[in-house]
Order: structure tokens, then C-alpha cells, then sequence
């Protein structure tokens, strides 16, 4: 038998067969690997290259092409980032170069770039509200239905088109029922109702009836067959004070993220006020509330396993509702890593956003805002007023990945303002 010899390396107490350390002088295989490891890391840093790919451009337009593009890995490479985010790009655009971006949008799609022409045309729709609809039949010819809110603005013959394929299209059918909840119009609504009087056979393979697609599109069939929409059009982003050039800070409109002097009777730690907002501002105004503020109350802890709901006084006082339900399980206080940092000073930002800016949460913006189309990290889920039993208004969201990069998940924010009653969710991945 052979005798074993030890690793040469310092605190290894392998041993090695005297031929694998010819092989390897003198060290054991795994700390052969971790030197030659460690010589390519050395090498990398060594020999990486800084890439500007933005070098010389001056066109928006162009700068985005270059952005949207498809990158090839190579550890030798660094692409230096642009120090403009895509999405204040698209919105800084000239109504001419956003045409220019949707022309650039179909080449692409002639060419079969098809992933890359969709993020354009996702772009366009999201942060401009840009009507794409010239770029609609290439989609459909080439069955690309897996964005429905790009078909929001189909004209007449589209939006026929794809109710009828609604019938036969197996594969793509739940696609294109979002889509027609993105539509929303009077036809579809019509369709909608109809289905729900009689319920048609390819329907019992969905997981919900067919009208239950249109909250996806922010809005609900009534009993009586109208459409109630269930998210706000004015919409403002909420954005971390001390990043934003473009913001100035109206300190007087809304705060965020602030511990309440109520405790949760579940968890008995702080309440936060998700938002204390000014009933005049342009986003809220449309509720008509009488109070001066609105305060929107959740429990940071026990509101990611339930809804939880809060009263409004006439003086706009949130008040623990009787209708909260305690959840099943709730984690032992001692398991949770109570944040000792301050919360970030988040403002609204002073100019509106598209409705549609935060729609597509797998997109690259950040999602924090009042109003417009909440960011579903799952499927919808509106939360119905335990008064009236009906979906509850969607006020705005906060996204805590917008402001620690080591933070996820999203508070959703709702009103009954009939019956006075706010109610928050949580969504993460
Ligand atoms: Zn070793
Ligand atoms: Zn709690
Ligand atoms: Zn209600």
C-alpha cells in the first residue's frame, strides 16, 4: 500500500497519494482547485476591460438601442452602466423619437428579434402610455400574446380579432382573455357579461370565470353588467428624497414608512403608516374624502400573512377594523430581524407619471406610487370591503426594494371610500 503524504498547504490536513502530488506540487485536488481558482479571479481583475458602449452617443434613441440590446458574457468585459436609468430616458423622449423607437420596435420584429422588440414595446406602453398599435398585427401573426397589456389600445378590428381567437386558441387563450381585460371596452364588456350569463365550455378549464380577467386590466364586471374601475389614471411616483433631481420635495403632501402610536393586537409591536396623505393632492382627490388626510395603517409584520384592515373615524383616525381575522400562523416575534435603520425619507414626486409606468413589475422601474396600475408581484388580488362586498379601490403602493437594495416585497394600498375603510396587502417573489 502507498504511503499518503500531507498537503503542503498551510491548516490542510488532507493527504495525497505521492503521484497526485507530482501532479499538483506537493497539494491536495481541492486546494489545487481553489489556487487555479484564485489565479483566474487574479487574471480577470487583471485583464478586465472597462466597455463604454455609450462612447460618442449622443441620440437618445440610439442610446436606448444600445441599452435593449443583447449583451454577450464575457468575464473580460465590464460595461459601464449609462448614468441615465432607461425608464427617465423613455419618458424624457420626444413624442418623434418615441416614433422612432416603435419603428425600431417592428424591424426588429421582421428579423425575429421578437424578446427584444417586446421589451421596447413594453417600454413604450408602460412609461410613455404610447399607442403601439401599428406593431399589433406583427404580434399576432407571429402568436406573440404573453404581454397582454401591450394590446390595451387595440382598435376595433383587433380587439374582434381576439375575442374570436378567445374560442379556438387553446394555448393562448388565458393570454388573450388578459388582453381583453386590458382592452376594457364597451364590446368587451358586453363579451364579458355574455359569457357570464352563459358560461361556454372551454371556459371550465380556467381557474377563474372569464370575467374575472378584466382586474388585470384594473377593473370589475358590476352585477349589472358596467364596468367599476378599481384603479386611479393620475398617478405619482413615490421617491427616496435625497435621490431625486427631478423631484422637488412637497413635504406638506404625503410622508411615508412612519411607526403609529397604535399597537397590533396580534404582534403588539408599532403599527406603520404606510402613507398619511393630503386629501387635495391631484392623485386622491377623486375619492372625495372629507377628512384632510388620509392615513393608510398596516402592521409591517402580521400584513404580510393577512389583510388587514382599518377603520376611518370622521376625522379620517384609523382604527383597528373588527374585521380583521387573525391568520393561522403568525412568526414568533423573536424569529424576526427587527431593522434598526431609519426608514428612508420618501417624497411624491412632483410631476405625474403614465397610469402604467409600475404595470409590469418584472420590468426595471421602481414601483412605489399613488394611484395608477398596482405592480402584482402574484396574481391580482383586490381585497373586498367587508362592508359593502365589493373589490376595494387600489390607492397606491410601496415597493421596499425601490429604496435597500437588500429589500424586497410590495405593500399594496386599498379604500372603500363609500365605507370608509382602507386595507393593505403584501406581495413578494
Ligand atoms: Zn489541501
Ligand atoms: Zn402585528
Ligand atoms: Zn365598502
Amino acid at each position: 500500500m502507498t504511503e499518503r503524504i500531507p498537503c503542503r498547504m498551510e491548516g490542510c490536513s488532507a493527504t495525497i497519494l505521492p503521484s497526485t502530488a507530482a501532479k499538483t506540487n506537493g497539494i491536495c485536488m481541492p486546494c489545487h482547485q481553489e489556487q487555479e481558482r484564485k489565479k483566474r479571479v487574479a487574471y480577470i481583475e487583471k485583464n478586465r476591460k472597462t466597455v463604454n458602449l455609450y462612447e460618442g452617443l449622443a441620440d437618445q434613441v440610439d442610446i436606448l438601442k444600445v441599452m435593449h440590446a443583447p449583451r454577450k458574457y464575457d468575464p473580460l468585459i465590464q460595461y459601464a452602466p449609462f448614468p441615465i436609468r432607461k425608464e427617465k430616458l423613455y419618458v424624457s423622449l420626444s413624442n418623434q423619437d418615441a416614433q422612432r423607437m416603435l419603428n425600431y420596435a417592428i424591424e426588429l420584429l421582421a428579423v425575429n428579434k421578437e424578446s427584444e422588440a417586446q421589451d421596447i414595446l413594453l417600454a413604450l406602453v408602460c412609461y410613455r402610455n404610447e399607442n403601439i398599435s401599428i406593431a399589433l398585427p406583427e404580434l399576432i401573426q407571429r402568436g406573440l400574446f404573453q404581454d397582454p397589456i401591450l394590446f390595451k389600445d387595440a382598435p376595433q378590428d383587433i380587439r374582434n380579432q381576439l375575442i374570436e381567437r378567445v374560442l379556438w386558441d387553446e394555448d393562448n387563450r388565458n393570454h388573450l382573455l388578459l388582453a381583453l381585460g386590458w382592452i376594457g371596452d364597451a364590446k368587451v364588456i358586453n363579451q364579458y357579461q355574455e359569457w357570464q350569463m352563459h358560461q361556454p365550455k372551454w371556459a371550465e378549464q380556467l381557474y377563474v370565470t372569464p370575467e374575472t380577467y378584466a382586474v388585470d386590466g384594473g377593473w370589475e364586471l358590476t352585477p349589472n353588467g358596467e364596468r367599476r374601475n378599481l384603479v386611479h389614471q393620475i398617478c405619482f411616483g413615490i421617491r427616496q428624497a435625497d435621490h431625486q433631481d427631478d423631484v422637488v420635495i412637497e413635504e406638506n403632501h404625503a410622508r411615508f414608512l412612519e411607526t403609529s402610536d397604535s399597537t397590533c393586537p396580534w404582534c403588539n409591536r408599532k403599527l406603520t403608516k404606510l402613507m398619511v396623505a393630503a386629501t387635495s393632492h391631484p392623485a386622491l382627490q377623486y375619492l372625495d374624502l372629507q377628512m384632510e388626510n388620509l392615513q393608510v395603517i398596516t402592521c409591517e409584520l402580521c400584513g404580510s400573512f393577512s389583510v388587514i384592515y382599518m377603520e376611518l373615524d370622521k376625522d379620517g383616525l384609523p382604527v383597528w377594523s373588527r374585521f380583521n381575522q387573525e391568520p393561522v400562523y403568525l412568526p414568533d416575534l423573536d424569529d424576526v430581524n427587527s431593522s434598526t435603520e431609519p426608514s428612508p425619507k420618501l417624497v411624491l414626486s412632483k410631476e405625474p407619471q403614465s397610469p402604467y409606468y409600475a404595470a409590469v413589475w418584472t420590468m426595471s422601474q421602481l414601483d412605489s406610487q399613488i394611484g395608477g396600475h398596482p405592480s402584482w408581484v402574484q396574481d391580482p388580488e383586490y381585497p373586498v370591503c367587508p362592508c359593502c362586498e365589493r373589490r376595494m379601490q387600489f390607492l397606491g403602493q410601496i415597493d421596499y426594494a425601490d429604496f435597500d437594495e437588500y429589500a424586497e416585497g410590495i405593500y399594496y394600498m386599498f379604500i372603500c371610500s363609500k365605507d370608509l375603510i382602507t386595507a393593505t396587502i403584501y406581495q413578494q417573489s
